[in-house]
């Protein structure tokens, strides 16, 4: 049903698991020994970090932050909100923030910012999806699942308007959707 929807696929669910097994097993290797605290940014992360988190074979946490930067809409108004804050003493610990995408990259740096002020040892970020075209400020995601063109894509944790989050694959919209 939701399928009706979509105008192509960008990244298959089987590409999707694959690149969870890559990223899972190089977080593993790299974070052995650091229990890092990993840092799901709502509600977007929720299937890629979900699954990620599981092909992590290391003692680690888990937190959550809800920031707000699109609103609901197809373009970045730039303003990143904290709904929500973290709740876990950061001091000392080795942060990977987990991303459905980076785009504008405004979101992930200001939270960077915040969790290394915070007294963090070390802050990455692991995106499933990265987007460097959009970039408007230097940052380069060191865990990258896999780069899409400028695109505004939903699906795997990404929404319109709060919709097709549950759709088990990323993909483009069809344009009457959102050309109303
Ligand atoms: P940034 O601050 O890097 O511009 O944006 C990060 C956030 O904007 C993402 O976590 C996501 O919520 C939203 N975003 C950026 N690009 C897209 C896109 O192509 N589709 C959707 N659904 N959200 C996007």
């Amino acid at each position: 049903m939701l399928e009706r929807d979509i105008e192509k696929v960008l990244v298959s669910a089987e590409e999707i698991k694959e690149i969870e097994i890559r990223l899972g097993k190089v977080l593993t290797a790299d974070y052995k020994d650091k229990f890092p605290l990993v840092i799901g940014l709502l509600k977007g992360c929720v299937p890629f970090m979900g699954e990620l988190i599981t092909k992590m074979d290391i003692q680690m946490q888990v937190g959550f932050m809800d920031v707000s930067s699109y609103h609901g809409g197809i373009a970045s108004s730039g303003d990143v909100k904290i709904e929500k804050d973290l709740g876990i003493a950061v001091g000392g610990r080795h942060i990977i923030i987990a991303e459905d995408i980076v785009d504008t990259g405004k979101t992930i740096s200001v939270i960077m910012d915040l969790l290394m002020y915070r007294g963090a040892a070390s802050v990455e970020v692991v995106t499933l999806l990265d987007k460097p075209a959009g970039r408007v400020v230097d940052l380069h995601p060191k865990y990258i699942g896999t780069t899409i063109p400028k695109e505004f894509v939903v699906g795997y944790g990404l929404d319109y308007e709060e919709k097709y989050r549950n759709l088990p694959y990323v993909g483009v919209l069809k344009p009457e959707i959102y050309i109303k």
